[in-house]
């Protein structure tokens, strides 16, 4: 079994749990996404959602990357971490008053509309403030991106997005929001996508949808297809870094782009996940009637993804290189959900034994919450450390 690196001397003095980032793989991860792109069209936001802590925002604003913000803070959380804010993407279903004037003052890049209703709200602050709001519309392409329901994002039945069929609608309104500057089109199908034919899908109908503007006299500037590439949660040693190389591939070779127009992603998870850790320490060992219970000091008030979506993640003991026996490892919350994974073989354990839950970097410290009256867990970073 390969195990992470971790400075192993150095978290035996530090209170468990706490997240650990490997500042060394989130560079690489960085570096290889821009050589990805370096002679394309292309610009990368990153989405401040998987992971906002300010040391992980600053090593991606420094590398040029823009940013991809979901509320009002975000928007504020990119700008003081240096992210420019004409290449902040604003997306949303339920950007209220306050959160568009924030945006307009800061004059990001693009408003990704998701309904009719948002673009009066958008078009009639903007003229209040004599500005003229740069817009992309939403669309909902309808396609499966095969992954857990709660993170497919571009179905018929959720809540995301415009129909395609409202463009024209929508293109017959334009003319009267006099504030609003249409200049491409965002999608984006859900998360945690390991299956890269649903991109293939969606690149297909940009094509067709692209098509109807044509005739239209709008020019899409940018078309954005958002993120979504999933990672490897079972095999983080072996594939610390996603496949940028096929994921960008896939776009450049399927999606026609009009002359001088940019592709736009809003990469979240595949940026951050392998590069942090939850490390906490074992509590107590019990043993149930058929089970093997592995109690530890982190729950899903640190890490929720297990508990909301039936997530798994790697675990390693860090302080054990007994046999692999199976145990469930769970938290001390006072909820059955607060699982993190169940039959899962790992070395041999004792109270005090070091674990690191590995992939935590993104939907991780982000989610956590104070339930139980507990304590946010500390971050901390493999140079500063
Ligand atoms: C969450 C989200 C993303 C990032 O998704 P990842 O799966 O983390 O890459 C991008 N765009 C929008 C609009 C989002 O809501």
């Amino acid at each position: 079994m390969i195990k992470g690196k971790f400075p192993i001397h150095k978290f035996n003095s530090i209170e468990t749990p706490f997240y650990y980032y490997d500042v060394n793989l989130l560079q690489q991860t960085i570096n290889t996404i821009q050589s990805e792109i370096k002679d394309k069209p292309y610009h990368v936001h990153y989405a401040l959602k998987a992971n906002s802590n300010p040391r992980i925002l600053q090593e991606i604003s420094g590398k040029g990357f823009g940013a991809d913000c979901v509320s009002g803070n975000e928007i504020l959380r990119a700008i003081e971490n240096n992210f420019d804010s004409n290449q902040i993407a604003f997306a949303g279903i339920g950007k209220t008053d306050k959160e568009i004037e924030i945006a307009l003052k800061n004059d990001i890049f693009t408003f990704n509309v998701e309904s009719i209703p948002e673009m009066h709200a958008i078009n009639s602050l903007a003229q209040t403030e004599n500005k003229k709001a740069r817009i992309a519309l939403r669309i909902n392409p309808n396609i499966d991106a095969h992954t857990h329901s709660y993170i497919t994002t571009g179905l018929d039945d959720n809540k995301f997005g415009l129909d395609e069929k409202q463009i024209p609608e929508i293109l017959a309104l334009l003319p009267s929001l006099s504030s609003l500057k249409l200049i491409g089109v965002h999608f984006h199908i859900g998360s945690q996508i390991t299956n890269l034919s649903s991109f293939k899908n969606l690149c297909y109908k940009i094509n067709e949808i692209q098509k109807e503007f044509d005739n239209t006299g709008y020019i899409l500037e940018h078309i954005n297809v958002g993120g979504g590439l999933g990672v490897d949660y079972e095999q983080p040693n072996e594939f610390p870094i996603a496949n940028f190389k096929d994921y960008f591939n896939l776009f450049s070779t399927h999606l026609e782009l009009r002359k001088k127009q940019t592709l736009h992603f809003e990469l979240g998870r595949s940026v951050v996940a392998q590069c942090g850790s939850l490390i906490t320490r074992v509590t107590y060992l019990k043993k149930g009637i058929k089970k093997n219970f592995l109690i530890v000091d982190a729950g899903m008030t640190d890490l929720i993804r297990p508990a909301l979506y039936q997530a798994t993640h790697h675990i390693e003991n860090l302080t054990s290189n007994q046999e692999a026996l199976d145990y469930d490892i769970v938290g001390p919350i006072c909820e059955s959900s607060d699982i993190f994974a169940k039959d899962f073989k790992l070395n041999k354990s004792k109270r005090g034994d070091i674990l690191a839950i590995r992939s935590a970097g993104a939907y991780g410290e982000v989610m956590a919450s104070q339930y139980n009256c507990r304590d946010f867990a500390k971050s901390f970073f493999s140079d500063t450390i």
